[in-house]
């Protein structure tokens, strides 16, 4: 790792990126009082609308469902919501360096875990394709050490709009796209460094193999079911028509229990959770083939390790937006419950983290990086850019403590593997995988 660090990897000069808007994701909001002043009737309310006169108010997790992802008017699925004249921006639209840092870490799992002759590398939600892009940089510039590897690139995304993006951030375009919409593999090409990309709607049709997985800002926008304690016990909050105000939703608490609360853990102390079933069932399967087949799944998020109570919140032009204010124009998302994700990998994996993303991206390497990206740039403005994507990722204040990196191993990637089984996570094992532990520079 030393060497290919050192040498510096990516091209000299630095990748162009958007300006940083003074806002992000990550930033936590409680939804749902604000005054309807401004409440347009979209496509999308009034589809809702008419979903809840004809069977009832819905779950928070199917109205997320609903806003984010219905096939004909979903949030993600027309639009590209990124950058600076979307509604929020990422790690990887901010800095070129994060995506290389991701990519050292698969390289370094790859030649830990013994170098196999192949493997695919998956992402779950690609955005817009950058953080994949930069990590296949990497990978060119360090052909040497991959040259004899087959590496194929499996893209999970349910947005006709941003898998158009990605096809055009990362394929040939002389080698045209094979498509076919009623397929779950609905699109293939090569990349501009001739691997094969294909493109999947759900994880579960990703052929099974040796895999690096990589999720980042995924697992917060899917639907979660939102509960509060109440003397009855337990209560699912609902989202209803007002009736009050025309054309306008709120809050309800479901008069009896619902299914969902089998979720809830028995000894919960919070009198307001959130949780989601949707994460659940991916951990697992991410599990299971990762147990099957070897591998390494990495998740970065905003999130908590089971502690936070009210976390739904909207966004809208990089500004906080009223979750029930105009649905379909604003992105929704949750905090990420890192101890659920822990306890639906637990007995099949071993899971590391979640650690802050300022400790993992120092354990790999940033200011090395950026120096030697700021040695090659004379360009004022690049140079400029450079430290304040530095200064976005890695300030406490900023992501470097709202966003965690959180892995899924085989338990033979961690020594004594078979006495961790079960157990959380053991410093002694865990500072031999990159990120989680500084990297030994000599
Ligand atoms: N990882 C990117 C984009 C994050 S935005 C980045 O960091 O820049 C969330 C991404 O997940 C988008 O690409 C969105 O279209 C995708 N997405 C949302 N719900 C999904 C689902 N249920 N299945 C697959 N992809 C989904």
């Amino acid at each position: 790792m030393t060497v290919l660090v050192r040498s510096g990897v990516g091209p000299l000069c630095a990748v162009a990126r958007a300006a940083i808007p003074s806002i992000w994701r990550g930033k936590y909001f409680s939804s749902g009082n604000e005054p309807a002043e401004n409440n347009p009737v979209t496509p999308m309310l009034r589809h809702l609308m008419y979903k809840i006169k004809s069977t009832g108010p819905i779950t928070v997790a199917e109205y997320m469902k609903e806003v984010l992802t219905n096939p004909a008017k979903g949030y993600y699925v027309y639009r590209d919501m990124l950058g600076k004249q979307g509604d929020f921006i990422t790690s990887p639209e901010i800095s070129q360096i994060f995506g290389e840092l991701l990519g050292i870490w698969f390289i370094s799992e790859w030649m830990a875990t013994g170098k196999s002759t192949a493997f695919q590398l998956v992402e779950l939600g690609p955005g817009r394709g950058t953080l994949v892009g930069d990590i296949l940089r990497v990978f060119t510039q360090l052909g040497s050490v991959l040259k004899n590897c087959d590496i194929s690139v499996h893209l999970v995304e349910v947005s006709q709009k941003l898998s158009e993006i990605q096809a055009l951030t990362l394929t040939e375009e002389k080698v045209p796209l094979e498509r076919n919409a009623g397929s779950p593999v609905y699109m293939k090409g090569v990349t501009k460094s001739g691997i094969p990309i294909s493109w999947y709607r759900h994880l579960h049709d990703v052929p099974k193999g040796y895999s690096f997985y990589l999720a980042h800002e995924f697992f917060d926008v899917l639907p979660v079911h939102k509960f509060q304690k109440t003397p009855q016990g337990w209560r699912e909050v609902f989202i209803d028509i007002d009736p009050q105000v025309s054309d306008k939703l709120r809050f309800v608490l479901a008069p009896s229990a619902t299914p969902a609360e089998a979720f809830i853990q028995h000894d919960e102390t919070r009198d307001h959770v959130e949780v989601c079933p949707d994460a659940g069932v991916i951990i697992e399967e991410l599990s299971q083939r990762i147990a099957l087949t070897g591998g390494a799944a990495l998740v970065a998020d905003y999130g908590h390790d089971g502690t936070k109570t009210d976390t739904f919140r909207g966004f809208c032009g990089h500004k906080l937006h009223d979750v029930l204010i105009a649905p379909g124009t604003a992105d929704l998302t949750a905090d990420v419950d890192f101890s659920y994700l822990r306890r639906m990998a637990q007995g099949k994996v071993a899971s590391l983290g979640p650690i802050k993303q300022h400790t993992f991206l120092k354990n790999m390497g940033i200011d090395v990086r950026l120096k030697v990206l700021l040695d090659k740039s004379n360009e004022p403005s690049v140079r400029q850019q450079l430290l304040q994507g530095y200064d976005m990722l890695m300030n406490p204040k900023k992501m470097g403590e709202r966003f965690n990196f959180f892995a899924l191993l085989p338990h033979e990637r961690l020594e004594g593997g078979r006495h961790q089984r079960n157990a959380r996570q053991s410093k002694p094992f865990a500072s031999l995988v990159a990120g989680f532990s500084e990297l030994a520079w000599q």
